[in-house]
């Protein structure tokens, strides 16, 4: 299966599919490792930033190109597609020759040039609901992707800020179901950016998919504690599998086909 088998599956079939990988890529060795063990349990895409959204403009803001040429080599490694966050018009044709989905970021969900830049690429656009996006704004952003006729789109769910503050953000499960009727786009849910940390990681994973997410963007490192961002709630390699075992779990209650990356090594 190359990469166009595995986008038509997720764009056409209505497969499940996971995404996972760090945070940030941080070296070779961290986005290689986390790439062969996530290729090994069969997920098809591996995330990672190259370009990161940072709250402080002291924190680790990314390898940048040299970040880009990692992930390369972890898709050649193992095959894997690869999605990382474009945060600028400026990077939009460095990220889309490196990356097989470009990634909007949640702070970018109502930046309207870079979605319309991120359409005309023709690549697949990956749009993060802005943390302070209503279901109905996060559905304009992707018409301004769709509207450069470019309807391979996927939405990805990642908490809202709400007046609770006992998580990061509160994951809003009820947006799915919302989101299923309304648009033809595969939606996904991201239970990590929500938990902030990792032990919340799986119970808001699960709602997800009980909810008919039609996939998972998870956060995994070879080495969370010392991970260079997001470092409380990336899986390790361990947490992941028990997660991944107890969706597969939940997804046999709920039937579909599902996606996933041949095993290259
Ligand atoms: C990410 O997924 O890398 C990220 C920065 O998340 P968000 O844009 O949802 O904050
Ligand atoms: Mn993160």
């Amino acid at each position: 299966m190359d990469s166009d088998d595995i986008l038509d599956q997720i764009f056409t079939d209505g497969s499940f599919f996971m995404i996972a990988g760090p945070c940030a890529v941080e070296s070779e060795e961290q986005v290689v490792s986390a790439a062969r063990h996530l290729s090994r349990k069969g997920v098809p895409i591996l995330r990672g930033g190259a370009y990161k959204p940072r709250t402080s403009p002291e924190a680790f803001q990314g390898l940048g190109i040299e970040g880009l040429k990692l992930l390369a080599k972890a898709k050649e490694e193992t095959g894997m597609l690869i999605v990382t966050e474009v945060m600028d018009l400026e990077h939009i044709n460095i990220v889309s020759s490196y990356s097989d989905i470009l990634q909007i970021g949640s702070r970018n969900c109502q930046n309207f040039p870079l979605l319309r830049a991120a359409g005309a690429t023709g690549k697949p656009v990956l749009i993060k609901r802005g943390f302070g996006n209503t279901v109905e704004e996060f559905m304009h952003a992707s018409s301004y992707v769709s509207k450069q006729k470019n309807d391979r789109i996927m939405l990805v769910e990642r908490g809202i800020r709400t007046f609770e503050t006992s998580m990061r953000f509160t994951l809003d499960v009820s947006s799915v179901p919302v989101l299923k009727e309304r648009v033809r786009f595969p939606v996904i849910v991201d239970p990590s950016h929500p938990a902030g940390k990792a032990r919340y990681v799986k119970p808001l994973a699960l709602a997800g998919v009980a909810a008919g997410a039609d996939g998972l963007m998870v956060e995994v490192h070879p080495s969370p504690q010392d991970a260079l961002s997001d470092a409380e709630q990336q899986l390790t390699f361990q947490q992941f599998d028990d997660l991944q075992d107890s969706v597969n779990r939940l997804l046999t209650a709920m039937p579909r086909n599902s996606v996933s990356v041949p095993e290259k090594n």
